[in-house]
């Protein structure tokens, strides 16, 4: 079969590798039928030294079950199915606990790590099917998949960041970022009923689809012209909650200067930097906390699948290329450009 591999920065192939098969008995295979490009997969995409790779690609999938280990009992052969980002039992104690991402089963928990695969791919081995694996009540060919898609990682991913800093309907949040996880955290927070919701971004195309989404401001500038400017629309005061889905220290360091005293930084963006600070000057003097962390997706979708299958919501809008197995590689390229926010690929 045919699957993407990054040999290095800016070095993505698609290449004949090896048919999957199963392994173990709780394994599911499964023949991919749409995945994307994640904004995770471009840290690796700036940076991969050629020593570290080839890697496999892909984290975001939906797909048709083709065979089951002879332990798994909640998917079967001809079933449509999503897979979040991480590999999980969902029985364990951490899984019980909405923490899918820490699940005491899953060996290395993501999918180039322990399926030493990857979902931009025609197929692919699933680790503990009946945890990971979720059922869609809906066709492969059905309008609703590239919002049922964003299950996988985004849609998850930033309503993780909303739940994680407690939005709710007496707070203000802000959004840092106007990639696909700020924008759907921006939703998210919507959804758990914000009062105001500032969204942090440059890009008109992408921030208009945040207003769509329940923005009520939007702010442009950064640094301490952001900051400034975000005061300015919470009474000087800032916000409850901002919601970091950039994931680099100059978005850290925008956190801490517009989150209000007593409030949250909750951080889904894969942090770039190993020291931030926490001291008295950002931290400590007004009592604000630090929360997030890679958002256990699989925790979210019986709650957020509804609203999907009902239209009320279609976080699927922040695909706006669509590309196939070969596009690919270029799907990476536009996305790293900014030409792209999110690119399907339909196989
Ligand atoms: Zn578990």
């Amino acid at each position: 079969m045919r699957a993407t591999l990054m040999y290095s920065a800016g070095d993505v192939r698609v290449e004949n590798v090896p048919d999957p098969v199963i392994k173990h008995p709780t394994d599911a295979l499964v023949r991919i039928t749409a995945s994307c490009v994640c904004g995770s997969d471009l840290w690796p995409y700036a940076s991969m030294k050629p020593e570290d790779g080839p890697a496999r690609m892909g984290h975001e999938f939906i797909g048709i079950v083709e065979d089951t280990g002879s332990e798994v009992t909640t998917v079967k052969r001809g079933d449509l199915v999503v897979a979040p980002f991480a590999i999980s039992d969902n029985t364990c104690e951490f899984c019980r606990e909405g923490l899918h991402t820490s699940c005491a089963h899953a060996q290395a928990n993501f999918w180039d790590g322990e399926a030493e695969e990857g979902g931009q791919a025609e197929a692919v081995r699933v680790p503990l099917a009946d945890g990971t694996l979720v059922k869609l009540p809906v066709a492969p060919d059905s309008a609703l998949i590239p919002s049922l898609l964003t299950l996988s990682d985004v849609f998850g991913t930033g309503y993780h960041a909303a739940v994680a800093g407690g939005v709710n309907e007496r707070t203000r949040v802000t959004v840092i970022g106007d990639g696909a996880v700020g924008l759907l955290g921006v939703l998210s927070a919507k959804r758990l009923g914000a009062e105001q919701i500032i969204l942090m971004g440059r890009h008109q195309a992408r921030t208009d689809l945040g207003r769509e989404f329940g923005a009520t401001e939007v702010v442009s500038a950064r640094g301490d012209e952001g900051i400034a400017q975000v005061r300015e629309l919470t009474g000087g005061h800032g916000t409850h909650v901002v919601l970091e889905c950039v994931g680099n220290m100059p978005a850290y360091q925008q956190a801490t200067g517009i989150v209000r005293p007593g409030g949250v930084i909750s951080r889904v963006g894969v942090p770039q930097y190993e020291e931030a600070p926490i001291g008295f000057g950002s931290l400590f003097r007004h009592n604000i906390r630090l929360a997030g962390g890679p958002a256990p997706v699989r925790a979210y979708i019986e709650e957020l699948m509804p609203d999907i299958l009902n239209g009320t919501i279609e976080p699927g809008k922040v695909f706006d290329t669509t590309t196939n197995l070969d596009g690919v590689p270029a799907g990476y390229q536009d996305m790293a450009d900014r030409k792209s926010l999110k690119v399907l690929v339909k196989n």
